[in-house]
This record gives C-alpha cells, sequence and structure tokens, in this order.
C-alpha cells in the first residue's frame, strides 16, 4: 500500500519536535521518573475508527489525570447531573492541578480536573469498597479504548506511598462532607485510576470515543451515555490543562486533557480524537512536546473549533420553479397553460448536508420573503445527511406560518428523515415519496384557484390526438376501421411490464399513468391524457414493456397493431409515412422536454 500523506505528515511532525528536550519527566510520583524521556508518540483516530499511529504510539505509560474526565463522566451517569454539580463545581480554577481549591462556604472543589475536584468524583462512584469501584472505572475505561486495560501495580503503590497532599485533600473534602466517608478508599481508587495503563493510540481512540458521541468507533460499544458527552468536553474545554486551560484553548481550540505521565489527549468534537504521548513536562505538569504538536496539529488541520472559516456547503443544492420543472402528470392545452403562466408561484428546492438551525435559517428566510407571491414550496430532503431537532422544529414552525397565510410546505424524497418530520409535527400529508407527485400536488394547488370543473375526461375526436394530426379526412375514415377500440376501469392494468409489444395505444378519453414499483411504492415515470400517444417506444424497437401503464379513472384507447401497421405499407403508404411521420415528431419533443427538465435539475 503506498505510505498515507497522513501518516507522512505526522512523521514530519515527530520530526520536527524531537529536538524539543525542554521540561522534566515527573518524578513527584517515584516510579514515573524511570519512564524514558526521549519517548515520544502521535496519534489520531477518526470519528469512523481509523487510526493513524507514529512513533512510540505503543508504549504503555499511566493514564494520571487523563482519567479525570472520564470518572466525571462516569458519575454524572451513576448520579445524574443535579447530584454532582451540587458537589463539584465546574469553573476554572486558574490554579496547578494538586491545589486545595475548594469554595469557602461549601468546601466543593472549582472542578473535576483538578485533584479536588477528582478525588471528590472518585467518592461518588458506585461501590462499597475501593476493588469495586475501580472496578467499575477500569470497566468503562476500557470501553473507551476498546480493550481490557490494566492497572500499573508500581505506579500505584509509589504514588499511594507519597500521595500525603492528595490524602490531605481528601480529608480536607470529608471536613465539608463532600466525601460522606472516611476517605482512604476514595483515595486508593484514585490512585489506581491514575495508574491503569494506557498507550497513545489508546488516547486517541478514547479521544474517538468522545468525538463519536461516547460509542467507541471500532468496537461499536457505548462508553458515555451521550447526554453526557458535552458535559465532558465542556470541563475538558476550560479547565482540562490546568492553569495553561485559557492559552490552551486559545491556542488549539480543542477540549482537551493532560497527565504527569506524559500524555494528552484532545478531542475534535464530531471528528476526531488525538493522543500524544512523551514525558518531558513543562512546569504545569503538561508534556512540553505534547503541547507543541497539539499546537501545530490544530493550526495546520484547522481544526479550531472556533474557526468561523472552517468550510460549509450552503443547504440549498437547487432552487428551481414550476417554469423549469413540471410533474409527469399530463393536463388537457388549457390547463397546461394555466400552469405555466402560474409557474413561479410553485418553487423546488433541493437540500443538501447536515440540516442545522444555521443552514436552515437562510431557507426558512427566503420562503417568508417569497410567501406572499408562492402559493407551494417543496423541501426535497434527498441529499441531507442528518437533521437536528432543531432544524425540523424549524420547518415544522414554517409550515404552520404559511398554513396561516392559506400557502404549503411540502416535502419529497424524506424517506429517511420521515419519523423525524412526524415527530416535530408535520403531517403524513405533507411527506412525499419524490418531486414528481409533490410537484403534481402542487399543480393541482395552482389549479384549484381557477379550474373547479373542467372536463378533463371529455372524449378526443381522432383528428385531435396528436398521432392522428394533418391527416385528410377519407384517411382519418380509413384509421377508424384499422383502430381497435379499447376501455379499461380505473386502477386496470392498460400494458405490463416485460410484455411483448406489439401494438401502440392512443387515449381518447381519461388518463393514464406510466409507472415502475420502488421500496417506497411506486415511481412514477410519466403519464398520458386523451389525445395523447403511449406504448410507442417499445412498438418500434420491439423490445418488452419496460413498465406499468395503469388507467387512472375510467380510459378509452385505440389501438394500432403491428399486423395492421404492416398491411398499410401496400394499401395506403401514405398514411403510413404520415403516421411515422407524427411518431418522430412525438419522439423529438419528448426528448426537448426531458433535456430542458435535466438541465433544470442540475
Ligand atoms: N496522580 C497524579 C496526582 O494526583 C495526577 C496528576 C496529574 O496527572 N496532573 O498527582
Amino acid at each position: 500500500m503506498p505510505a498515507s500523506p497522513i501518516l507522512e505528515y505526522l512523521e514530519s511532525l515527530r520530526a520536527r519536535f524531537v529536538g524539543l528536550a525542554d521540561g522534566k519527566v515527573a518524578d513527584y510520583i517515584p516510579e514515573l521518573s524511570h519512564s524514558d524521556p526521549d519517548w515520544f508518540g502521535i496519534c489520531i483516530a477518526t470519528r469512523d475508527g481509523f487510526v493513524y499511529e507514529v512513533g512510540d504510539s505503543r508504549q504503555p505509560f499511566t493514564l494520571q489525570s487523563i482519567s479525570k474526565p472520564l470518572t466525571y463522566g462516569l458519575v454524572l451517569e451513576e448520579n445524574g447531573e443535579d447530584t454532582v454539580l451540587a458537589k463539584i463545581g465546574v469553573e476554572p480554577s486558574g490554579e496547578a492541578f494538586n491545589a486545595i481549591s475548594l469554595r469557602p462556604q461549601t468546601g466543593a472543589p472549582l472542578n473535576p480536573l483538578i485533584n479536588a475536584g477528582a478525588i471528590a468524583a472518585c467518592g461518588l462512584i458506585q461501590g462499597d469498597t475501593a476493588e469495586a469501584k475501580i472496578a467499575r472505572v477500569l470497566g468503562a475505561f476500557s470501553r473507551y479504548a476498546g480493550r481490557a486495560l490494566d492497572i500499573d501495580e508500581r505506579v500505584y503503590n509509589s504514588e499511594s506511598a507519597t500521595g500525603h497532599r492528595n490524602r490531605a485533600i481528601g480529608w480536607m473534602l470529608r471536613n465539608f462532607a463532600i466525601l460522606g466517608n472516611e476517605p482512604s478508599p476514595t483515595l486508593e481508587t484514585y490512585f489506581r485510576q491514575c495508574s491503569i495503563r494506557v498507550t497513545c493510540r489508546d488516547l486517541a481512540l478514547m479521544g474517538a470515543t468522545l468525538a463519536n458521541g461516547g460509542v467507541n468507533p471500532v468496537s461499536g460499544v457505548r462508553a458515555l451515555a451521550e447526554e453526557y458527552v458535552d458535559n465532558v468536553l465542556s470541563v475538558m474545554a476550560t479547565c482540562g490543562m490546568y492553569d495553561y486551560s485559557g492559552e490552551w484553548l486559545y491556542r488549539t481550540g480543542l477540549p482537551a486533557k493532560s497527565g504527569v505521565g506524559g500524555g494528552i489527549l484532545a478531542v475534535q468534537p464530531g471528528r476526531l480524537g488525538i493522543g500524544v504521548f512523551s514525558p518531558r513536562l513543562d512546569p504545569q505538569g503538561n508534556s512540553v512536546r505534547g503541547i507543541a504538536v497539539c499546537r501545530a496539529l490544530a493550526a495546520e488541520l484547522g481544526l479550531h473549533l472556533f474557526d468561523a472559516a472552517q468550510p460549509r456547503a450552503p443547504a440549498v443544492r437547487l432552487a428551481t420553479t414550476r417554469r423549469k420543472v413540471a410533474s409527469k402528470q399530463r393536463r388537457p392545452p388549457a390547463v397546461a397553460e394555466h400552469l405555466r403562466k402560474a409557474g413561479k408561484r410553485l418553487r423546488l428546492y433541493h437540500l443538501q448536508g447536515p440540516l442545522a438551525f444555521a443552514a436552515v435559517e437562510p431557507v426558512v428566510r427566503e420562503i417568508m420573503a417569497l410567501a406572499s407571491d408562492t402559493n407551494c414550496f417543496i423541501l426535497n430532503l434527498r441529499m441531507v445527511q442528518a437533521i437536528d431537532p432543531a432544524a425540523t422544529s424549524l420547518l415544522a414552525g414554517t409550515r404552520r406560518e404559511l398554513l396561516g397565510l392559506r400557502k404549503v410546505l411540502i416535502f419529497s424524497e424524506s424517506s429517511t428523515w420521515w419519523q423525524l418530520l412526524i415527530d416535530a409535527g408535520i403531517d403524513r400529508e405533507a411527506i412525499f415519496t419524490d418531486d414528481d407527485f409533490a410537484l403534481e400536488y402542487g399543480e393541482n394547488l395552482l389549479l384549484a384557484e381557477c379550474f373547479q370543473d373542467v372536463a378533463w375526461e371529455a372524449q378526443t375526436p381522432l383528428e385531435k390526438c396528436a398521432l392522428f394530426a394533418g391527416f385528410e379526412l377519407e384517411q382519418l375514415a380509413l384509421l377508424e376501421r384499422l383502430l381497435a377500440t379499447r376501455c379499461y376501469q380505473r386502477g386496470q392494468t392498460i400494458v405490463a411490464a416485460g410484455q411483448s409489444s406489439d401494438e401502440l395505444f392512443v387515449i381518447t378519453r381519461g388518463s393514464a399513468m406510466v409507472s415502475v414499483p420502488t421500496q417506497n411504492g411506486v415511481t412514477r415515470l410519466n403519464s398520458f391524457t386523451s389525445g395523447m400517444t403511449f406504448g410507442d417506444i417499445a412498438f418500434i424497437d420491439r423490445s418488452p414493456r419496460s413498465a406499468n401503464v395503469t388507467a387512472l379513472g375510467p380510459v378509452e384507447c385505440r389501438v394500432l397493431t403491428r399486423q395492421a401497421f404492416t398491411r398499410l405499407d401496400s394499401e395506403a403508404p401514405a398514411v403510413k409515412i404520415r403516421l411515422l411521420q407524427n411518431l418522430a415528431h412525438g419522439m423529438s419533443g419528448m426528448v426537448r422536454h426531458l433535456s430542458r427538465e435535466l438541465a433544470a435539475l442540475k
């Protein structure tokens, strides 16, 4: 396989920063001082679970503080937001990770990502013993990583033996009743969760899990309930890098968390997770190379969340009117003429991309601005990839608003979004399988204004039928004798797909629909009304019928058989020539019509 340019980029990033030897490996937990200061790994995991990794991406190290946001998510799930917020704030402290930052009156730690808040969070984990609590933590963290994680016992023992300051914090929390019991089991849980062993690759996948709404994209297993993902990412954005958090957000625009083991986990919500590992730390306890790499990644790949320049496609792919595209329902000439004139009052929009408030707002603005000159708006949703609740309720509100003005908003090709639209209060009648049926509905609205009882079912005399235009009287009399007459009832099949084609039809009364069965019912390919010809294509090239033709009401047809058509060669060649001319004329009209419509829909 050729080398990925993305991997090459990550390699070049590693080469750029490998010489950066500032900072010091943590040694206040003695066991951490054994880390090789030169270890350096960089990983990106995408929301769909693809991992790019370079350098020491599989070197195990301990999570340390990167455990904190994950445990915070776990206790939110177990206790609910109110209980957790009552005990742990969400304000950046601006202080070091091990500061004893508690609110003066309540003793509540300022946020869950400083040690005080993280220890308080450990107190909220379900389970009576340290063992029961850590089992829950290990289970949750393993779901984030997509593999079974374990504890580095040496780091745990080392931290437990020297963690006097954290014990002091535990007793402070006990004093304020933020911890309800003797703090030791909670502290042991905390020390153990900090000693959970991961790799840089794990960090990236944990980040991708948060980016993917809480579900590990490789295993498909949920690690965190979706409703708490934004809570966890928010505290990471504001508090994840301790007293560097403000500048971190300013520079990278990414929620992140660092640990004194040398890891940094960063997330571009909805997109990807980043893991960087390099044990040398700056005075704040953040990996020096980790920060440098994340800053470069954010700037060079345009990851900053507040970057207004991120590409966005407009929601409207195509805007057109009935002047350019029509339903396949054919109409008698007077009716067709009326529709042509009123064409601008029926508008069709094809929307695309994910629809959230910002995407739908300009569409709604245009609809409202055109409402006084438009009877019906159609929104085609085929190319829409996602719709959020704000967008559906905005569309439902627009439909209601328009109905108040006696105007209509309907939807086509929206089967994927059917349930969401219904849930937002849009009625079933407003949702159509395709543009054709939606346009026909809109056309009927335009017609309802002025044609109440057009006699659509009147019989068309032969000389008014397109195929028989321009014939002399005696030629028409010959045709009268030659043509069979057939009648059909509403819903009856006139021609079935697959049949052989030895007959040419002219409708002299009523109308018929050409359709093919599809997943969501039927798709209408065309429709014919009195005076029109059908079955001509298969009649000429002798291929089997490609679609069904069904009577839409009572239908009368005149039928020319191949036998009769052949007899004309010797009996009346002039009639045959004229018929062929008329057939060619009809087909060229059809080609012209289709080309015009294709161009309009591009
Ligand atoms: N276990 C470490 C401690 O409590 C975690 C600190 C960190 O990673 N910033 O000191």
